[in-house]
């Protein structure tokens, strides 16, 4: 089985859009389950000749519990899933209660995980990425998964820790 990376975190914080990044053009849909996983979709991807399924999560059911329980109830599944997990934050927002209550879930896990710093566009952003040193889960990677930048060393990492 190839191994699995999950990404969480937030609703906005651009999970969806550095999943398409990592996947590129295709969009082969392995597995889509009904329910509370509903909004784990799982991709195939592959990164430098190694294919891995790449796992993003969202649309969470908010109205019903509320966006902390929602957000944890999706990260533990995929977490409980993954090999690694790739946590992203909004580096422009900074770390809210609810990326504090994801990482207690991830340091319980004990997966291997990557602190990504998202929405760093250029330059200016880098200060705002290394305010998430805080969050203890060791370096940020600054990324903008709009445009790009710093997504090759973020995946190396990725793959690294698979
Ligand atoms: P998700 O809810 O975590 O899956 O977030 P999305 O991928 O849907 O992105 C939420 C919003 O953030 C969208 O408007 C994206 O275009 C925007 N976004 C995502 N990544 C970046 C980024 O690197 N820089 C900027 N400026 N906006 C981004
Ligand atoms: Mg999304």
């Amino acid at each position: 089985p190839l191994p699995v990376l999950a990404v969480v975190g937030r609703p906005n914080v651009g999970k969806s859009t550095l999943v398409n990044r990592i996947i590129g053009r295709r969009e082969a849909v392995v597995e889509d389950k009904p329910g509370v996983t509903r909004d784990r979709v799982t991709y195939e991807a592959d990164w430098n000749g190694r294919r891995f399924k790449v796992v993003d999560t969202g649309g969470w059911e908010q109205d019903v519990l509320g966006i902390d329980a929602s957000v944890a109830m999706q990260a533990e599944f995929a977490i409980e899933a993954a090999d690694a997990v790739v946590f992203v934050v909004d580096a422009k927002v900074g770390a809210t209660d609810t990326d504090e209550a994801v990482v207690k879930l991830l340091r319980r896990s004990g997966k291997p995980v990557v602190l990504v710093a998202n929405k760093v566009d250029g330059p200016s952003g880098e200060a705002d990425a290394a305010m998430l040193w805080s969050l203890g889960l060791g370096e940020p990677h600054p990324i903008s998964a709009l445009h790009g930048r710093g997504t090759g060393d973020m995946l190396d990492a990725a793959l690294d820790a698979l």
